[in-house]
């Protein structure tokens, strides 16, 4: 009996998960396609809803609780309601610096950040922009660092973990190709957005950004910058579209679209903030097919 129980709780050993929190489903989404069978995965926030703002619900604190690895996406996006679940948590395997705390900002590149700040960033965003991961290239940066940071807690999966992200590079690149094939012909293309949440896409396909429909991150629109941007939009001799995240109230670029005419397309921010938009790769289709159908 007693060799049986040693023999269980060696097994359970052999085959214990990595225990991982992350705040965003897109993370979700990368660290499964990397970790496998060996990792088990608690996503913190709800694909729709404001990312800046997820609601701090207490069964996260319990979710917190227990993992070895919390992978955040940093640049301050998670600043208004993370750290105080990390305190009340209290698990030592995932304070900020510990082991089991994964930024993955530290890796990017990323933009207006204060060396090259403008003024429209400010409120909600005082490092830069952190809305990094809708450049596709950047997809691939965060799946090595989540692939490394698994080698490392968990080393006897190493192989497994490299051998997922290698699979995973491969189909990516060939996306890579294929996306920017697609999106060729929007270089150039003027965009309005609310919230400069898909900045890093127009960089990446060289489409600009003419204004946002917030006057500076954070702060709802006035009736006179509304009217402003009804102005300049008509002075616009290109054609021009808005793309709205799905999280923003609409009203603002429906008094917009309808003084001008301009069209309004619905963009996922994350896995599963749209129909459709059911994994990381189909996050980038549907952004794609919306803009270019
Ligand atoms: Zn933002």
């Amino acid at each position: 009996m007693k060799i049986l129980l040693i023999m269980t709780l060696l097994a359970s050993v052999a085959y214990a998960k990595v225990e991982i929190a992350v705040t965003y489903k897109y993370i979700e989404d990368i660290t499964k396609s990397i970790g496998g069978a060996s990792v088990s995965i608690t996503t913190l926030s709800k694909p729709k809803e404001d990312p800046h703002f997820v609601i701090a619900r207490p069964s996260l604190i319990a979710k917190l609780r227990n993992v070895d690895l919390l992978i955040l996406n940093g640049g301050q996006l998670e600043i208004g309601w993370l750290p105080p679940l990390i305190d009340r948590a209290n698990n030592a395997n995932v304070f900020d610096g510990a082991k089991g705390f994964l930024d993955l900002s530290n890796q990017i590149e990323m933009i207006d950040t204060h060396s090259s700040v403008s003024q429209t960033d400010g409120n909600i965003h005082p490092d830069g922009n952190p809305h990094f991961i809708l450049d596709p290239y950047n997809v691939t940066i965060v799946a090595k660092t989540i692939m490394r940071k698994l080698s490392k807690l968990d080393p006897k999966n190493k192989d497994i973990y490299q051998k997922n992200y290698k699979s995973f590079k491969r189909k990516w690149d060939k996306n890579l190709t294929l996306w920017d094939t697609k999106m060729k012909p929007f270089e150039g293309r003027k965009v309005i957005q609310y919230h400069k949440s898909f900045d890093y896409f127009l960089k990446r396909y060289k489409m600009e950004l003419l204004d946002t429909i917030e006057p500076i991150a954070g702060i709802s629109p006035t009736a006179k910058h509304i009217q402003s941007l009804i102005a300049k939009i008509k002075e616009e001799k290109s054609d021009l579209l808005i793309m709205h995240d799905i999280y923003h109230n609409k009203k603002a670029a429906k008094l917009i679209s309808a003084k001008t005419e301009l069209t309004i397309i619905d963009i996922p921010h994350d896995v599963d903030a749209l129909r459709g938009a059911n994994s990381i790769e189909n996050l980038f289709n549907t952004i794609i097919n919306k803009l270019t159908q």
